[in-house]
């Protein structure tokens, strides 16, 4: 498994890469109450389903997520625990090209 020692700097890279941000009915409603918004409402305006994938953030035309603004996060302190948890995901700690994949992007990571 690879050792990785992280302290984000903050710069936002990773909500710019492609890719999909996965969300769970939980983390949706609690979004959505956060932003009071009604969830259906949230979940059209906020979320697509993609085939074989489920229910994802949406992106902008940059691929950037949808709640970037200004470098930072709109849902700080209820996003997705996929966000929570990078760079601690099981195929960046067990694979080593993508650990060097993804400190392309994430200078937080040495
Ligand atoms: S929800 Fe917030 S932390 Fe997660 S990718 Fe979008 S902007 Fe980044
Ligand atoms: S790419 Fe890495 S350093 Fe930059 S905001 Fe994301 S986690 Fe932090």
């Amino acid at each position: 498994m690879n050792e990785i020692k992280f302290s984000c700097k903050r710069c936002g890279n990773c909500c710019r890469v492609p890719g999909f941000v996965h969300i769970s009915k939980t983390e949706g409603k609690r979004i959505a109450e956060f932003l009071k918004l009604d969830f259906l409402d949230f979940k059209k305006k906020y979320t697509e389903w993609i085939l074989f994938v489920g229910r994802v953030l949406k992106g902008n035309e940059d691929s950037s997520c949808i709640f970037l603004k200004d470098n930072s996060c709109m849902i700080y302190p209820v996003r997705p625990e996929q966000c929570r948890t990078f760079p601690y995901w099981k195929n960046i700690l067990n694979d080593t090209s993508e650990l060097k994949y993804v400190k392309e992007y994430c200078k937080g990571i040495e």
